[in-house]
Parts: C-alpha cells; structure tokens; sequence
C-alpha cells in the first residue's frame, strides 16, 4: 500500500482539465483492465472486487494539505482528479470521498475505465462528481478483448449500456476517450464507437488519444497520423468536429492565437486536423502564402494527409 503522502499529487497540467490535483485512490497496480498500452505498469491484480484501501477522512486530509501548498503558492487549481495507477471505481469509499471532497470548492473529476459502471453502486457513486471521463477504445467484443485485456468475468455489452444509463442521470459534464494503438484491427470500428457516443444522452467532448509515455508492453506502438486522422473525421460527421479533440501529447491550443502563423497552425493542429480550405483562410489572414506550409512539411512537423478526396494537415506524430 502506497504512502499517504503519494495519494494527492500536483497540482499538474491538464489539457482536458486545465491544472488539475491529482488524487490517486487506488495501491498499485490494480485494475479491471489490463490495456495493452497502459502507461503505468502492468497490472499485478486483475480484479473487479471493491474494496476500501485507505479511509476516506485520511484521502481527505492528504489533499486538503496538497491544495493548501497549492494556495500558498498561488497556484489555481481547476479540478482535483481520481486518476489512479489502475481504476479508480475498485475504491469502495470513492462515493464517500467525492461528497467528503466537494466541501473544499473545487469541481471533482474522474478518469475512469467505465467497466464497472454497469454496477447501480458504481453509478451512484459517480453521480455526484462533477466531470467524468469514460474509456472507450472498442466497442466489438474481440478488439475490447485484444486492447483492454479485460477481467474474465467483465461483459462489454453490459458496460456499453452501464454508460448510456449513467449518462441518463448525470448532471456534470461527460467525457469520452479513444486510444488509438498501430497494428489493431480497426475495421468499421471507428463507425461503430462513433454510433455508440450519439447513443449517450450526454456527452460533451469526444477525445481520440494516442499513448504518450511508454506503454507496458514494448511492442506497442501509437497509431499513426492517417488512422488518427480518419477516427477524427469519422466521430466528426457523427458528433460534429467542435465536440471532437485529439489527446496526442503537444499542449496545444486552438483557440490562442498568437499571431506567429508557424506557431497558431502548429498549435491548432495538435488539437485537430485542419482541412486545406481552412489552412488557406488563416495563411490569408495573416498575409502569408503556402511557403509556410511547405517550410513546415519540410521541417517534419506537419503532415499532409487525405481522406475522402480532401486534404488535411496534422501536427507531426514524434516516431521513436
Ligand atoms: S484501464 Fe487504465 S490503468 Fe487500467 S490497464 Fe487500462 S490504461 Fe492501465
């Protein structure tokens, strides 16, 4: 069991977030999943038991010291956030905690995997947080079997339907995260996860991620910029493109613009794919012209790409 002074961290910078507090209620490494690409180790103990690990009023006081250090420094803080290394559902006390939590004022986040949120426990638990992330990387049972490497006793269908029930109820605001591995079959899959988000009664922000620090398990590499590129575009005709955003590792921001062209398109596209037509309107704003464009293709940090007869331009992926 981890020490006390482990549990809360940061505050750290988020770009879902903002600058976010960390409070990581679950020892290491346990989860329901054993994800392919997890960053943060392999999962020694697979479960899908709940259970109490540390006693609500002791989380409590560890971060309530960490937001105080924060306070003392001036540092403001957006969300504290169940992030664990493993799934912070598996914390019997979480409901307990996210109520003991919201005296401090600050709004409540969890990053969760969603595969006990088929559970009326886990449901209500949750209901009372202010933002939720739920994982959703595959909605066909082989590929969710392949890249989440779920408990035995988990069934996908019930999951997927634990979500759209949760959504039903919640009143905070609902997000989706899709991570994208090179090599998996992602066949019409991009459709089907994309079919399933409308299904949700509320969803505020669709993000397609890649893994950014190294997973567990060494052969797996991110996907590259096309499938990236195509599962933007896909969830983008179903949810709309001002509800879809990549997590791909740059900071970037669409909407600071800071007036050095390079530096706005290069932002932009971190976040999102930038069709020509719009590449075109902010190189004429600025006064430029496509040698902007080209010098970035040639420095290796922006990528031309193209998806059903249009073209796109992408921030450059780092390729290890
Ligand atoms: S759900 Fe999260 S913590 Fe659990 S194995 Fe997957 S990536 Fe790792």
């Amino acid at each position: 069991m981890q020490d006390m002074k482990t549990i809360a961290f940061g505050p750290v910078p988020s770009r879902r977030l903002g600058r976010s507090l960390g409070i990581n209620n679950i020892p290491p490494k346990m989860c329901s999943y054993s994800c392919v690409y997890c960053q943060v180790g392999k999962t020694n103990n697979i479960t899908v038991d709940r259970q109490a690990f540390y006693k609500p009023e002791a989380l409590l006081r560890a971060v309530k010291r960490k937001v105080y250090e924060a306070t003392v420094r001036n540092e403001r803080i957006a969300y504290l956030t169940f992030v664990s290394d493993g799934e912070p559902t598996l914390d019997i006390n979480i409901g307990k905690e996210i109520l003991s939590l919201k005296k401090i004022g600050t709004p409540i986040a969890v990053i969760t995997n969603a595969s006990l949120l088929w559970r009326k426990d886990v449901k209500e638990d949750l209901l009372e947080a202010d933002l939720v992330s739920l994982k959703v990387d595959a909605v066909s049972e082989t590929l969710w079997k392949v890249i989440n490497r779920p408990h035995k006793d988990l069934r996908l269908n019930l999951i997927l339907e634990g979500m759209r029930e949760f959504t039903e109820n919640f009143e905070g605001k609902v997000f989706s995260e899709t991570m994208l591995i090179d090599g998996a079959n992602y066949e019409g899959e991009f459709k089907r996860i994309a079919e399933f988000l409308t299904k949700l009664k509320k969803l505020d922000k669709a993000y397609i991620a890649i893994p950014t620090r190294p997973p567990t398990e060494k052969r797996i590499k991110h996907a590259k910029e096309e499938g990236i590129n195509a599962a933007f575009q896909i969830f983008s005709e179903k949810l709309g493109t001002n509800r879809v955003g990549y997590l791909i590792g740059y900071e970037g921001n669409a909407f600071a613009f800071s007036g050095n062209v390079e530096e706005d398109l290069l932002s932009i596209t971190a976040v999102h794919p930038m069709r020509k037509e719009a590449v075109e309107a902010l190189l004429k704003k600025d006064c430029t012209n496509w040698r902007v464009i080209e010098k970035l293709l040639e420095e290796n940090k922006l990528i031309e790409l193209e998806y059903e007869g249009n073209k796109y331009y992408m921030r450059k992926l780092p390729h290890k």
